[in-house]
């Protein structure tokens, strides 16, 4: 088999990976950049040479999905393999995309934007086909065939990861996973057999495991910070990913609530987000993928967030909770224009409770001292950081001595790794090579093929 990964860098990006056995052309995933725009967002679709048969999709998120309506575009007879609660999720999440890309053509003018139109959301829609998970099921014919087992990776709603046998070879890609259970979905149910070469994304492998340090006490720490603020009169922003990590801290609230811990303050949350607690309620019911029930937003009497922001600077007009998006504090996004009210109130808070790239807003944010100054471009607005700016460690991805010890319990010959930064990658192989002496590990040159 030859395994060539398309994403345009070594790095997280717009996820993508040509995986060739035989003559059999499969793609895993076709993600979007969230760093960059137009063409220079996608993976590199051009290095696929004739058509492809198959076309995976691990999970919704959009370094993951973004660019497939092109790829389906391009490659229009492959259907695109999924879970059942992808093929309703799908649709939403590429329609706020089209919106997004169309808003940032109309503040850069490049007109290589939107890159797909509904027309193409449409295509892939129906090219979309469920796959029961943990059922083997078989493409291609003859020599050509392959045999794919999907299995739920935790991660976000919807994830999985999976094997695929052929001609006796076996190979397993993990996709984005997260061994411990969360609310909405539980820890990964992933096979622990051995298998020939095993295709592993390393997020976290420049993060070090603190000893002490868990999902639960992390809750804990944050609970008690929440309520410090509400009950001193302030508001508590926490950015969070419109897909997954809302309808966790929305569970998260729910459950404090229940028990009487949660200080009474009103939830606000805004527009995408709370679109999508109706689809992952559909999914929950129809698909047993994942747990949640929309009623969690009458029970703790969630608002809408009206874009109707305060001037910059002030005080929000009603302090709460501000559960909005981006998790990344994106410009433009509600949590941004809120921050803007937030950032120099000294008895507010901004807690962020999931992964930042230091190139984002979030990232700058987290990285300058208390009395620093932010700038909110396009608002013509620069904040003195008055307010308390805390990180609590929630993350949706397998800590890296999880993934390792996965790695030895399926001894593969070969490793590839995907879905890091060079120090993540570094660490990861630097670990694995002692973990696994007879093992090779591969850090794939982006566009370059390794044959297997
Ligand atoms: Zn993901
Ligand atoms: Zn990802």
């Amino acid at each position: 088999m030859r395994i060539t990964d398309l994403n345009s860098g070594r790095e997280i990006g717009a996820n993508c990976m040509l995986v060739e056995f035989g003559d059999y052309k499969m793609v895993v995933d076709a993600g979007m950049h969230p760093k960059h725009i137009g063409k220079q967002s996608l993976p590199q679709l051009r290095l696929i040479k004739g058509s492809v048969d198959t076309i995976i999709l691990t999970h919704c998120h959009l370094d993951h999905l973004g660019s497939m309506p092109i790829l389906v575009r391009e490659h229009p007879k492959a259907r695109v393999l999924t879970s059942s609660s992808n093929t309703l999720f799908a649709r939403r999440l590429l329609s706020n995309s089209i919106n997004v890309m169309t808003r940032q053509k109309e503040e850069t003018g490049n007109a290589e934007l939107p890159m797909y139109t509904p027309s193409d959301v449409e295509r892939l829609d129906h090219a979309l086909t469920a796959v029961p998970i943990n059922n083997p099921r078989r493409v291609g014919r003859g020599a050509d065939e392959v045999e794919l087992t999907f299995h739920l990776a935790g991660h976000v709603a919807g994830a999985f990861g999976f094997s695929a046998v052929h001609q006796g070879k076996r190979v397993f890609f993990t996709g984005d996973v997260h061994f411990t259970a969360q609310r909405t979905v539980g820890g990964a149910e992933f096979p622990r057999t051995p298998v020939d070469v095993l295709v592993m994304e390393c997020t976290r492998g420049a993060t070090t495991t603190v000893p002490d340090m868990s999902r639960s006490t992390e809750e804990t720490r944050l609970l008690r910070a929440i309520n410090r603020i509400l009950d001193g009169g302030g508001s508590v922003l926490i950015p969070a990913f419109a897909f997954g990590r809302m309808q966790e801290m929305l569970l998260f609230l729910d459950e404090a609530a229940d028990r009487g811990q949660l200080a009474d303050a009103p939830i606000f949350c805004s527009g995408l987000g709370l679109d999508l607690c109706d689809y992952l309620s559909d999914a929950s019911k129809k698909t047993k993928q994942l747990k949640f029930d929309r009623r969690v937003l009458e029970d703790l009497g969630v608002i809408a967030l009206r874009k109707e922001y305060s001037q910059p600077g002030k005080r929000m007009r009603q302090a709460g909770i501000y559960l909005v998006s981006s998790g990344m504090l994106v410009e433009k996004t509600p949590a941004w224009r809120v921050a803007a009210n937030i950032l120099d109130d000294p008895k507010s808070a901004v807690f962020f409770v999931g992964y930042c790239d230091p190139a984002t807003p979030g990232g700058e944010l987290i990285g300058t001292p208390k009395g620093g100054t932010f700038e909110f471009k396009g608002l013509d607005y620069t904040a003195t950081i008055r307010s308390e700016v805390e990180r609590f460690h929630l993350s949706g991805h397998a800590d890296r001595e999880e993934l390792i010890q996965f790695a030895r319990d399926l001894a593969p010959k070969d490793i590839v790794l995907t879905h890091g930064d060079p120090p993540a990658r570094a660490w990861m192989k630097e670990a694995l090579a002692k973990a696994l002496p007879g093992t090779r590990v591969h850090d794939p040159e982006p566009g370059k093929p390794i044959e297997l």
